[in-house]
């Protein structure tokens, strides 16, 4: 039988629950179990896919097309595991099924209710995606915090699995804010207290509290939060703001964690084992050097938008033996001139042209791009970013004036960016997007082949336009050449030939980007701007790499 982890937040959002949660699965792998992590997200959207990134960061797309939380993403990574549209439960998938079952008559002569209708077909997926995977533990983060009109179903069936499961079977972790008072110079445990006597409130008695401060907790502080929360002592954890987020398993495991649940879960006695995990963070915290790189794009405000490109590009820096240092660029303060192009060209830098929707912004980006290429400094492209990257050499390289995409004006002249054809025909948004692992076939004698060393390679995609093959003879002979068909045809990989580093992909590879197995475009990419880097040249290895 599974054992269940529920991990629930207090206070309020945003404290890292999803981190908590990755590093617990990433510590008890590490200690030999099997694990699998499931998100709960209490909105109403059936997935992510429709929000705006500005509100709730980025959707992460996962192998079979799901349009997910970002949270999946930190399990990805965290845990080197892939996740599905099975790892995710939101109230709109629920009520989707609840309603389609009750039209089937499945519930003939019922009344269906929230308690037990609702929170048994919750427990259904809970125990299904358990039972699938074979897991010795699931790791399930409640997202939100505790007091959500919105939560409250899903606490209500997973105070109920404690009395259906067997004893042992099940651990609360709950993870709240401690908030330091400047005036007073003290941390104040009580929103934590309160946070705990809600979820009491509900049923839930947590097995482990994590207060999550700035700068840890004394002594005193977790006598505190024991007493007023009823959890012993020595299941009260520290969890500090770290200096990078993949630090957090080490801070908890130095906390004892992995034996503190093997006890309550009664797991037996296995250890964890963190040596690579620590030998990525030292490469991390000991780089030699420091990479600027430039991302360039719309939704800048909130860094969330853009999480897996951010950790791809943490991940190759730390690959070379670097650091990134991340100057963000608003693409729409580029077009209104309130920041000038020269403002951020920088030869040593790299650049990362982001992926996005709609015109705004779009001519900012278009006219750094023109510079950046001019320069020959190190650019990457990332699915908008390739299809900008095609308008603007179509424009001042092939010469052909008013070159665009049909997605920023439908009744361009020149749509060197098109609708595919199979989204022509598609009436919803939500989830119709060509999504997922799709195939490309690269074309030898080109840096993208170089770099994947391979004929065939996957990534993960997520777009409704793509370059038009009508221009890519052109687009070719300006020196902008396809090294990478997708299976339908179209360009998926395009480089500009004669630039050192200037490549752009329609799909999406910071998606499969891993701490210890950076995506090899992203690696290629950081390479290009430590070469570039020609001053700390010597200090950068290309051989230190994840390899060793
Ligand atoms: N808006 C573009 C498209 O739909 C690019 C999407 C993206 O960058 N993910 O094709």
């Amino acid at each position: 039988m599974g054992k269940y982890i529920f991990v629930t937040g207090g206070v309020m959002s945003s404290l890292g629950k999803g981190i908590v949660s990755s590093s617990t699965a990433n510590l008890m792998i590490s200690a030999g179990y099997k694990v699998v992590s499931i998100k709960i997200d209490p909105y109403i959207n059936v997935d992510a896919g429709t929000m705006n990134p500005y509100a709730h960061g980025e959707v992460f797309v996962t192998e079979d097309g799901y349009e997910a939380d970002l949270d999946m993403g930190h399990y990805e990574r965290f845990t080197n595991m892939l996740t599905s549209r099975d790892n995710n439960i939101t109230t709109g998938q629920v009520y989707q099924s609840v309603i389609r079952m009750e039209r089937e008559g499945a519930y003939l002569g019922k009344c269906v209710q929230l308690v037990p209708h609702i929170t048994d077909e919750i427990k259904r997926r809970l125990r299904d995606v358990s039972q699938k995977s074979g897991a010795d533990i699931t790791i399930v983060e409640v997202g939100g915090t505790v007091g959500d009109m919105e939560s409250q179903p899903f606490l209500e069936a997973i105070r109920q699995m404690k009395l259906d499961e067997p004893a042992g079977s099940i651990m609360y972790i709950h993870l709240a804010h401690i908030p330091f008072l400047k005036h007073t110079n003290e941390l104040k445990t009580k929103p934590l207290q309160h946070s705990v006597q809600e979820l009491r409130r509900i049923g839930i008695q947590p097995d482990m509290i994590i207060c999550r401060s700035e700068n840890g907790i004394s002594d005193d502080i977790r006598r505190k939060v024991s007493l007023f929360t009823s959890v012993p002592y020595d299941m009260v954890i520290s969890d500090p703001d770290a200096s990078t987020i993949y630090e957090v398993p080490l801070v908890l495991e130095n906390q004892g964690m992995v034996g503190k649940i093997s006890k309550m879960l009664q797991l037996g006695i296995k250890e964890a084992d963190t040596k690579q995990w620590k030998g990525f963070v030292d490469r991390i915290n000991n780089a030699r050097a420091d990479l600027n790189i430039y991302m360039i794009g719309k939704y800048t405000d909130d860094r969330d938008s853009y999480m897996s490109i951010t950790e791809a590009v943490h991940h190759s820096a730390a690959a070379v033996g670097a650091r990134a240092i991340i100057h963000w660029v608003e693409s729409t303060n580029l077009e209104d001139g309130s920041i000038s192009v020269n403002s951020i060209l920088d030869d040593n830098a790299g650049y990362v042209i982001l992926p996005g929707f709609g015109k705004r912004g779009t001519e900012g980006k278009i006219a750094a791009l023109k510079e950046l290429r001019m320069r020959n400094v190190p650019v990457l492209g990332i699915c908008f970013g390739m299809q900008l990257m095609a308008i603007e050499i179509a424009r001042n390289v092939v010469g052909i004036e008013g070159a665009g995409s049909t997605e920023l004006d439908p009744n361009t002249g020149h749509p060197v960016v098109d609708m595919l054809e199979e989204q022509k025909k598609v009436k919803m948004m939500g989830g119709t997007m060509r999504l997922g692992s799709r195939r490309a076939t690269l074309v030898d004698n080109t840096l993208a082949h170089k770099i994947y060393g391979s004929n065939v390679v996957y990534e993960r995609h997520r777009h409704r336009y793509e370059i038009n093959p009508e221009y890519v003879e052109a687009l070719g002979k300006a020196g902008f050449i396809v090294s990478g068909y997708s299976d339908e045809g179209f360009p998926d990989f395009m480089e500009l030939k004669d630039n050192l580093f200037y490549i752009g992909t329609q799909g999406h590879p910071e998606f499969k980007s891993r701490p210890l197995s950076p995506a090899p475009l992203f690696r290629a990419f950081m390479e290009a701007v430590a070469e570039r880097n020609m001053l700390k040249k010597e200090d950068i290895s290309r051989t230190n790499a994840v390899s060793k």
